[in-house]
């Protein structure tokens, strides 16, 4: 007889069998500490950008009695012009769907097309595995080579006997930080259509990147759908939003799968701010680009090796100590890095210089 495991739930909370061994996701929130673990903008709102929020909130309040729009039409708008100005592809509100937050798109869109399974390429963004397991999608991992790039002959071998409904590419991947190219996610775009599957392109950090966006090839492969957040390059995480560009045809799919009224009107009230002044944001995204670099120079100057980045983060290697205890100790000093389970691997946040400059000299004890 096999032996029942001792469930840290009690019998009487009917959860289900596929998820009693889940525990909640997410990177420890610590007070005190300077924070380089969760890939956050680390510069506050610009002041400007705060008055113009308390511009427009009297109204949003005043109308709190009422439910928001429940498609987000202007919001959607105005995100069709922000994507049309950075990829230089025309691109309209019917392209667009948003949510709270990028997340929220990933399962409405797991919901609405996971049926035929999903397939991913890891390491990668580990919620993509933890929305198929929570939304009962199969899920189909994949292994990216030892240096973390894509092997993309075997990717589109494996997308033509899977058959997925769903193939995940984040670019630039978290946590790696290195890019796919985009004759790759064309070739990508090719071998999901070809099994009637969608090609989901996480570019969450596509503002730190110089890589064109996949939103290019939306209007030549219908099956490409890009999925972006207002969480990292805009420093906006807080806020929560996040939005897909695809075919509209793929919009509607995810309505149907969408809860009712789900994002507040103080959110996209927000987010309209926000994108008012997407320019004055976004211009904190090369002083983060250039701090990445100079971090990675010392990083390796220092002994560590440091895997290629197109995002705000760096994933290093090659501690004196283990990576767990190098990461215990670095808490214990006030310093919080993200240890994403990659043997031997820790991933830091590039963060404010004066932030940046304190994790450099922290980490220097444990060069290799
Ligand atoms: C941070 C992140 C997201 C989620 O961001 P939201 O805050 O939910 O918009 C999605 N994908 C990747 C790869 C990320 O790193």
């Amino acid at each position: 007889m096999k032996e029942e495991r001792e469930s840290k739930w009690p019998s009487w909370l009917p959860i289900r069998s596929e998820l009693s061994d889940l525990i909640p996701y997410g990177a420890p929130q610590i007070s005190g500490v300077i924070a380089l673990n969760t890939n956050e903008n680390p510069f506050p709102l610009p002041s400007a950008v705060v008055e113009q929020v308390l511009n427009v909130l009297p109204k949003v309040l005043e109308n709190l009695n009422r439910y928001p729009d429940r498609d987000a039409n202007e919001l959607r708008g105005e995100l069709a012009k922000y994507v049309t100005k950075i990829s230089k592809v025309a691109i309209s509100d019917k392209n667009i769907w948003a949510a709270n937050g990028s997340n929220e798109i990933l399962q409405t869109l797991f919901l609405a097309c996971g049926g035929r399974g999903a397939l991913g390429f890891l390491p990668s963004y580990s919620v993509h595995p933890l929305i198929a397991k929570t939304t009962g999608v199969r899920w189909i991992g994949a292994e990216r080579e030892g240096n973390f790039e894509l092997n993309l002959g075997e990717a589109i071998t494996q997308i033509a006997s899977e058959r997925p409904g769903l193939t995940f590419l984040t670019t630039p991947n978290n946590p790696t930080g290195n890019i796919t190219g985009i004759d790759d996610l064309e070739k990508l775009a090719i071998a999901t259509r070809a099994v009637d599957g969608l090609l989901v392109v996480d570019e969450a950090y596509a503002e730190f990147s110089s890589e064109p966006s996949a939103v290019t090839l939306i209007a030549s492969y219908p099956n490409v759908v890009v999925v972006r957040t207002m969480s990292k390059a805009f420093a906006f995480a807080g806020v929560r939003v996040g939005y897909a560009v695809c075919d509209p045809s793929v919009v509607l799919a995810m309505l149907v799968t969408r809860l009712p009224y789900h994002l507040s009107s103080p959110t996209q009230a927000l987010a309209l701010v926000a994108l008012a002044n997407s320019e004055l944001l976004l211009a904190e995204v090369s002083a983060i680009v250039l701090e990445r670099e100079r971090v990675r120079m010392e990083l390796t100057e220092m002994g560590f090796k440091v895997s290629p980045s197109s995002a705000n983060f760096l994933l290093f290697a090659g501690f004196k100590k283990s990576a767990k205890i190098t990461w215990e100790e670095l808490v214990a000093s006030g310093i919080l890095i993200r240890d994403v389970g990659l043997e031997g691997f820790l991933r830091v946040t590039i963060g404010l210089p004066v932030e940046n400059e304190k994790f450099l000299t922290a980490i220097d004890r444990y060069r290799p």
